[in-house]
């Protein structure tokens, strides 16, 4: 390498360091027994892919915060029959509601930070196509598409589901060894066909 090029690398260099942002998310954790906001926000940050969701807000809910929300949950049974987490396609904003599968993931914290994190990825996945296909979204608000809710078939076979799930598992494997260490997981998990699997457990997308 000439002296030329090697001006030129650190010039390069210098410029991408000004570029670096720093990136804070706009959370409200009330599950801070399981990871704290300085974990979750330093997990996101080394995920590009949400960086345009900085400003989306989130809440993520513990079972004692839901009671204080205004929004009740449509399908509050419990993992079987609970929402994970919503996207809010009028409003622009995430509600994550671990209330909803807490009690029957308690076996493994990390699986429940991991599961947080996926929700909330696939989120932010509908935030992202909202920004990107802001009519579909509005058809969905307005009713003039349906859209189907619950765990059946018909909910993901929806475009925007398979490419939200699609989204998650790429993203979670992509940034694995990242993830395992800001949200202090072991590193043996898998997420393979819309299921992590750690500590023996596995739970479906
Ligand atoms: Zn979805």
């Amino acid at each position: 390498m000439n002296c030329t090029a090697l001006l030129a690398t650190v010039f390069m260099m210098k410029s991408t360091f000004h570029e670096v942002k720093k990136v804070s998310f706009t959370i409200e954790n009330n599950l801070s027994t399981y990871f704290s906001d300085s974990q979750l926000q330093e997990c996101l940050s080394e995920i590009n892919e949400v960086k345009k969701c900085e400003n989306i807000p989130v809440v993520i809910h513990s079972e004692n915060s839901v009671q204080k929300s205004t929004f009740i949950p449509r399908y509050s049974h419990g993992i079987y029959g609970g929402d994970l987490g919503v996207y809010h396609a009028d409003s622009k904003a995430i509600e994550m509601y671990a209330c909803n599968f807490l009690s029957a993931l308690d076996h493994s914290k990390s699986l429940v930070k991991l599961t947080i994190l996926a929700g909330l990825l696939h989120e932010f996945r509908h935030a992202i196509q909202h920004q990107l296909m802001p009519k579909t979204f509005q058809n969905i608000v307005d009713g003039v598409k349906v859209y189907h809710r619950g765990f059946g078939s018909q909910y993901r076979e929806q475009y925007i589901e398979k490419d939200a799930r699609k989204f998650v598992e790429r993203t979670m494997n992509k940034y694995h060894e990242a993830i395992s260490e800001s949200l202090h997981v072991n590193k043996e998990w898998k997420y393979k066909n819309d299921i992590i699997e750690i500590d023996g457990y596995q739970l479906m997308f």
